[in-house]
């Protein structure tokens, strides 16, 4: 550890070689702002039904898991069999919703093509992010990532003294001993799991500030499947650069 002790993801990482991985990633929710409704009159005792499914926990922030893969726009065509995904040569993913088929099911159709679509969009990175739209995303990603970082924070009982989003080249983020965590902004080019993955590592930091096999029990605590993520950063984060 450096001096300076910042503990960072390196954006080339090369360690565990996993065979799939899973992009839909709940951390769950901490929705504890909703205001206690007054009691209402106790009813007399119904017959206990059998236990319903649970619903899944609506996730932490109104982040639509297909947002890191804008810009996107759906076109129903009659005469399409199946539903159809295309890169644009702008970058736009355009994406074909056949006769009886279902908004819904496109994007469940795109969050299962997640990595072509990376691949895709990637193949010629410079051509397709010019400087200017590299300006909008930075714009983006100090709009999004300070505040998903918080939400986070708060939902580990955390506490963030500072968030920078800085133009870094070799890592993902960093995270001080003053409890300061500096993002890079490129994580908003990421699938909106990956992105947490590297939020939720950095945090752990504040917990512990080194790679130990007790860092990575936290890690695995707060984000089960941090495998796959790291996997995917290792597969496909050299091409956000
Ligand atoms: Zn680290």
């Amino acid at each position: 550890m450096p001096a300076t002790a910042t503990c960072h993801v390196p954006s080339v990482a090369n360690r565990v070689i996993l065979p799939s991985m899973q992009l839909a990633l709940p951390l769950g929710s901490s929705d504890t702002t909703t205001p206690i409704a007054p009691l209402a009159p106790v009813a007399p005792l119904a017959p206990v039904a059998p236990f319903a499914p649970v619903a899944p926990l609506a996730p932490l922030a109104p982040i639509s898991p297909l947002a890191p893969l804008a810009p996107i726009y759906f076109v129903r065509h009659r005469r399409a069999r199946r539903y159809v995904l295309r890169v644009e040569s702008d970058g736009r993913l355009r994406v074909t919703i056949p006769r009886g088929g279902s908004r819904r099911e496109a994007e469940a159709f795109v969050q299962r093509n997640i990595d072509w679509i990376v691949r895709q969009r990637l193949r010629t990175p410079t051509e397709r992010r010019p400087i200017e739209d590299d300006r909008a995303l930075r714009q983006q990603a100090r709009r999004e990532l300070p505040t998903r970082l918080l939400e986070l924070a708060a939902l580990h009982g955390l506490v963030v003294s500072r968030v920078s989003v800085r133009n870094q080249r070799s890592r993902w983020g960093s995270c001080g001993h003053d409890g300061h965590i500096c993002l890079n902004w490129r994580l908003v080019l990421m699938p909106a799991s990956i992105r947490d993955y590297v939020l939720v590592h950095e945090l752990m930091h504040l917990r512990r500030m080194d790679h130990s096999a007790s860092y990575w029990r936290l890690v695995a605590e707060a984000y089960p499947d941090h495998r796959s993520a790291r996997d995917w950063l290792r597969r496909h984060g050299a091409s956000l650069r």
